[in-house]
């Protein structure tokens, strides 16, 4: 690691599902999750991806299960 930090996560402050007025956020919406996941297969921290607290937790559920049925990868291997 040489400590390099990206600093261009600001652009997007405003919660995505908020402003889509999403009530539930669904597992099996690939589309939607797939943005949300870091290449490494992890979850994008809220203050990154803008998220609000509430759609955040939804979408940490939504990914773990979309895991379990197969839909998204736990990690990228090598
Ligand atoms: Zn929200």
């Amino acid at each position: 690691m040489t400590g390099f930090k990206k600093r261009s996560f600001f652009s997007q402050k405003i919660c995505r599902f908020c402003a889509d007025k999403v009530e539930r956020i669904l597992f099996y919406d690939v589309k939607t999750l797939k943005p949300l996941i870091s290449e490494r297969g992890k979850i994008v921290p809220s203050r990154i991806s803008g998220n609000c607290s509430k759609h955040q937790r939804q979408l940490t559920t939504a990914i773990k299960r979309a895991r379990n049925i197969a839909l998204l990868p736990f990690s990228v291997e090598h």
